[in-house]
């Protein structure tokens, strides 16, 4: 029997593996973000390394336990043995292999014979199997051949070297292609040759092993991977790594790699630091890992480079403001030539019978010439599925999700209708549920859709798709990319994925098949996302000798974003998102706490969420808006409310946050599901 586990103290527990500086670090995490220490530490910690993951006995012998490897000797007299195995030529050889390369200790991994024949041998007391602890040593030697910078980059290196004499934080804004990950790479040699270490954070879908390869290809051994892919195992190993790193150590992983214990920091890349993935929206720490990062390294007294095309207009405002120091690099690596941008009104292509299908002509034109050039094309949609609703022919409704108020969208692949929001499936319905006609079509289209049009429109292209149905498995989404990279495919369709980090010499058409999506957003940041998806969409390709074409297909052709896009104009667009968030109040000219509420009745729900916002308004004044549904106000059978505070610069957010703790804290809210978004994005 597995004795009680017994609770310790966190400190106890972790003696000696967390430095004050990083407890210091939780716990800002834990204040900032309106969420509880033992919260922040389930995030931080490796399952495997959490105290109540494990008895006391299996947390010393299981989680501390280094990477492994088997080695294989053989036992007793070999010629004995080799007679013996006259009727197993596998084993036999396997024997042999073992025999030749030295007979004791030799790494299984070098030998070609296979796991299942080793253990047959050992069986038979032919061979011995141990493992042991792969050894460390020391690490490898810095590299003394340094990635070659432009003029451009050279530049661009020396204006952030000289801004972090005078700044914490530097922005570099380098368009696509300019080749920031070199500039990187040469300030990461210096902290490393300074023995320092250095915190590498990429958006999630940016970790592909192109990227990984490169940094890797300078730094070897020195590079340590974390990201959300990683067995728990792995994990804990990476935890200690880090932890016992005294410098020289590159962490290159996803925002939760923030909260590893790195020592001896020097220097921060945040890279694609507009992404929003880097934002956690689900469980607490509802951290953003940008903002975390800068603490961190101010708490450090390292140096954070935040690097991005299309800068958020939080980094961007605070350059702006001689907060940060800023640094631009305008030229495209090698010379290549920023891609020609066209934007092709579906209004005016359907008016003159020039649209098939979800392309208009010029798309279908300039696809048709990508192809017999033998180049490649980029189509970017962003919704998954094949509709993203069905909806009735007879009565107009739509076919919504039994637990969510919110439409179900056609898998024609998987062969259901499936939930976003909760994931629940159900087959296609005969009839409509709400009037029993036969009369359900599918109405708009997803990535799947749009890849069934293009191979029937272009039978002898090879098409790949790369959203989150299809990089369900790792190996799967690996495959896809290197495919593609390869050349072995013509066309890559994809949501948002394909927009990030991905760098294809052989893209020399990028379509975006409607920008009227990304618009559509009902939130204050809208305007800088489609600009910024647009931008990294347009920036994929082109990058080598020809010049690259982008369509955008849009209804809103004289839309200021869809122009500043196309023109490339971040200044423009910054100008004006800026102005409206200044006349409305929103971020960057205050914070914003969410407060939503969830309860599976409706009525106890508004109830409890009017009641706690009439006490607030005591509190906050008009500050404190809301209750407000969300536009997605049911999900998995729970009813959804949200209040929102908004914080003005100037006003203490520390006494805001304390006034909100405390006001939470005496309502009464029994219940109610109560979660808390700081800074929601
Ligand atoms: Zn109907
Ligand atoms: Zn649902």
């Amino acid at each position: 029997m597995r004795p009680p586990f017994a609770v310790k103290p966190v400190e106890e527990l972790l003696e000696g593996s967390l430095s004050e500086g990083q407890m210091q670090f939780w716990e800002w995490l834990a204040d900032y973000y309106m969420c509880s220490l033992g919260e922040v530490m389930a995030a931080a910690l490796p399952t495997a390394l959490r105290p109540e993951g494990l008895s006391d006995e299996e947390f010393a012998t299981e989680a501390y336990r280094p990477t492994m490897e088997n080695y294989v000797s053989t036992v007793g007299d070999v010629n004995e043995a080799f007679e013996s195995l006259g009727r197993a030529p596998k084993q036999y050889k396997a024997l042999l292999e073992i025999a030749e390369a030295g007979g004791v200790d030799v790494p299984r991994k070098g030998l070609k014979a296979d796991v299942a024949t080793l253990r047959a041998l050992e069986k038979k007391g032919l061979v011995s199997i141990a493992q042991r602890e792969i050894a460390r040593g020391e690490l490898p030697p810095l590299p003394t051949e340094l990635p070659v910078l432009s003029a451009a980059q050279e530049k661009a290196s020396l204006g952030i070297r000289s801004k972090f004499a005078n700044y914490q934080v530097v922005v570099l804004q380098g368009v696509t292609g300019s080749g920031k990950t070199e500039i990187y790479v040469r300030l990461i040699a210096e902290q490393l040759a300074a023995g320092r270490n250095v915190l590498y954070l990429l958006p999630e879908i940016a970790m592909s092993s192109q990227l990984v390869r490169r940094v890797r290809g300078w730094f070897g051994d020195r590079v340590v991977v974390y990201h959300s892919r990683l067995t728990g195992r792995r994990r804990a190993e990476v935890w200690k790594r880090v932890r016992a790193s005294e410098g020289g150590m590159v962490v290159l992983g996803v925002r939760s790699a923030v909260l590893l214990p790195v020592r001896n920091l020097g220097l921060v890349v945040v890279d694609e630091e507009h992404d929003a993935s880097y934002k956690q929206d689900d469980p607490a720490p509802r951290y953003h890992a940008r903002d975390a990062a800068v603490v961190l390294a101010r708490m450090s007294g390292a140096k954070t480079l935040l690097g991005s095309a299309t800068p958020s207009l939080e980094s961007y405002s605070n350059a702006a403001a001689g907060k940060y120091g800023y640094v631009e690099l305008n030229e495209r690596y090698g010379g290549a030539m920023m891609p020609q941008v066209m934007v092709s009104d579906t209004l005016t292509a359907v008016s003159r019978g020039e649209r098939k299908s979800h392309f208009n002509k010029l798309l279908l034109d300039r696809l048709k010439e990508t192809l017999v050039q033998g180049r490649q094309a980029m189509l970017l949609q962003n919704r998954r599925g094949f509709a993203p609703y069905i909806e009735c022919g007879e009565c107009g409704s739509v076919v919504k999700c039994g637990q969510c108020n919110v439409a179900m969208t056609w898998h024609k692949d998987d062969g259901v209708l499936r939930c976003h929001y909760c994931g629940r499936a159900q087959r296609f319905p005969t009839v409509c549920p709400a009037c029993g006609a036969a009369a359900l079509e599918t109405r708009g289209f997803g990535t799947e859709k749009v890849t069934e049009e293009v191979e029937r429109l272009f039978p002898a292209a090879r098409v790949v798709r790369l959203d989150r149905d299809t990089a369900m498995s790792a190996r799967r989404y690996e495959g896809t990319i290197a495919a593609f990279e390869r050349g072995d495919a013509d066309i890559l369709v994809g949501t948002q994925m394909i927009t990030k980090g991905f760098d294809f010499g052989g893209v020399a058409l990028v379509g975006i098949l409607n920008a009227d999506n990304l618009l559509a957003y009902p939130d204050f940041r809208a305007g800088e996302r489609a600009f910024q998806t647009i931008t990294q969409m347009a920036g994929r390709c082109g990058r080598r000798d020809e010049r690259g074409q982008v369509v955008i297909q849009t209804s809103q052709p004289d839309n200021p974003l869809i122009r500043q896009a196309a023109d490339g104009d971040y200044a423009a667009m910054a100008r004006e998102q800026l102005a409206e968030r200044a006349e409305f109040l929103y971020p960057p000219y205050c914070r914003l706490v969410e407060v939503t509420l969830r309860h599976r009745d409706g009525a106890r729900l508004w109830e409890a969420a009017n009641r706690l916002a009439v006490t607030g308004r005591d509190v906050f004044g008009r500050m404190l808006l809301g209750p407000q549904p969300p536009v997605v106000d049911r999900v998995r059978g729970e009813e959804i409310l949200a209040l929102m505070l908004k914080v003005e610069r100037g006003s203490s957010f520390a006494e805001a946050r304390r006034r909100l703790r405390e006001l939470l804290a005496d309502s009464r809210l029994r219940g109610v599901r109560v979660t808390i978004n700081v800074d929601p994005q």
